[in-house]
């Protein structure tokens, strides 16, 4: 019954997840409720919001001296908080633009500073720009940047050393795929829908130090010193996205942690670029070294068989294959929560396609 499901986001969940969440839904645990209907406040939902952050603090190994916040807005929305909960003391900023959703962040900056663009692939994103050509304002507040480019399919496998200078890195879409030093960032964010779970719930983490520098237009509901010091609780959080994200991390827990399931993603992007990269079919543009292994967009040669593809596609209930409106072609997101069979179903009719049309 279920599909194989590509979705960029909001994205598949894994089936126990859901089933769990199905089973719990009229009575959680006893409550007599579904956790849509409790109070925020109440022993239940305590217990919800404190599990779900005990879990992904030990999945991330999230040092002691960050605080980790869930908000709502999701990514774009971060665009804007960042630069009010950082530009109070210094006001301009670097951004590295290396795809859409990090351009769509210098923009947003704009509004609130002064913004220094460090390095840009705008033209053709396709790589990483190498460190050593990137231009860093040292006095500026942060440097942002797209840890995953969810468009354009393009990811940093390593990060640079900017000393006292703190890193601010969109990570909506690759959070949670593979481990992450966090101790190496200022923030960390993201939204949930892409890799962690339902629409509805940002998650922040901040370190301690970074708290106080906010700008004074900065809404209270989004002042990342006023939610840290609520736990989150400064205004009702999005409770069942909350829970949802929750059953996530047991799940990611159960299936050993962030390096299993880095292995598993390691596999299945293997399989599907490999399938990419042994045809002249289908081409993938992006440098091997920077290559997504979360999101892999993919163009026909022959682009007038893009419609015959998704249709052929769809019949074989493979979903949600098209590329994102700015890039075109083809877009395979394969999250945490889409299994080597999927991938495998999907290369299968790859092969197949191309040896009918070809
Ligand atoms: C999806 C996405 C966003 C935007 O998320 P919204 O929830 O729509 O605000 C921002 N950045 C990245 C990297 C994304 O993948």
């Amino acid at each position: 019954m279920r599909a194989f499901n590509f979705s960029a986001g909001p994205a598949a969940l894994p089936v126990e997840v859901l089933e769990q969440a199905a089973s719990e839904m009229l009575d959680w645990h006893g409550s007599g409720m579904s956790v849509m209907e409790m109070s925020h406040r109440g022993r239940e939902f305590t217990s919800i919001i404190e599990t779900a952050l005990a879990d992904l603090r030990e999945l991330l190994g999230v040092p002691a001296n960050y605080k980790i916040m869930f908000l709502q807005g999701g990514g774009i929305a971060e665009n804007a908080i960042i630069p009010m909960n950082l530009l109070g003391k210094r006001s301009k900023a670097n951004y590295v633009v290396t795809g859409s959703w990090s351009n769509k962040s210098q923009n947003e900056a704009r509004k609130y500073g002064d913004v220094h663009i460090a390095a840009s692939t705008e033209g053709s994103y396709t790589r990483i720009p190498s460190f050593d050509t990137w231009q860093v304002e040292r006095d500026a507040a942060y440097l942002h940047l797209c840890s995953n480019e969810t468009i354009d399919g393009v990811e940093f496998n390593a990060f640079p050393d900017l000393g006292e200078l703190p890193i601010v890195a969109d990570a909506s879409s690759h959070i949670l795929s593979r481990p992450l030093d966090v101790s190496r960032f200022g923030v960390v964010y993201g939204g949930a829908q892409k890799n962690i779970g339902m629409a509805g719930v940002t998650i922040v983490i901040a370190r301690d130090d970074l708290l106080d520098q906010m700008m004074p237009i900065c809404p209270s509901a989004f002042t990342w010193k006023t939610v840290a010091a609520n736990d989150s609780m400064f205004n009702t959080p999005p409770t069942y996205a909350i829970y949802i994200a929750g059953l996530v991390f047991q799940w990611l827990k159960r299936q050993g942690g962030l390096a299993a399931i880095e292995q598993k993603n390691i596999a299945k992007a293997d399989l599907l670029y490999e399938t990419i990269d042994s045809s002249d079919f289908y081409v993938n543009k992006v440098e091997r070294s920077s290559r997504s292994r979360m999101n892999v967009p993919f163009f026909l040669a022959d682009e007038t068989l893009n419609e015959a593809f998704l249709a052929g596609a769809k019949a074989r209930r493979l979903l949600q294959l098209k590329g994102h409106k700015s890039v075109g072609g083809m877009r395979a997101s394969i999250y945490n929560a889409v299994q080597i069979d999927a991938v495998q179903a999907l290369v299968d009719y790859m092969k197949e396609f191309e040896r009918t049309r070809a």
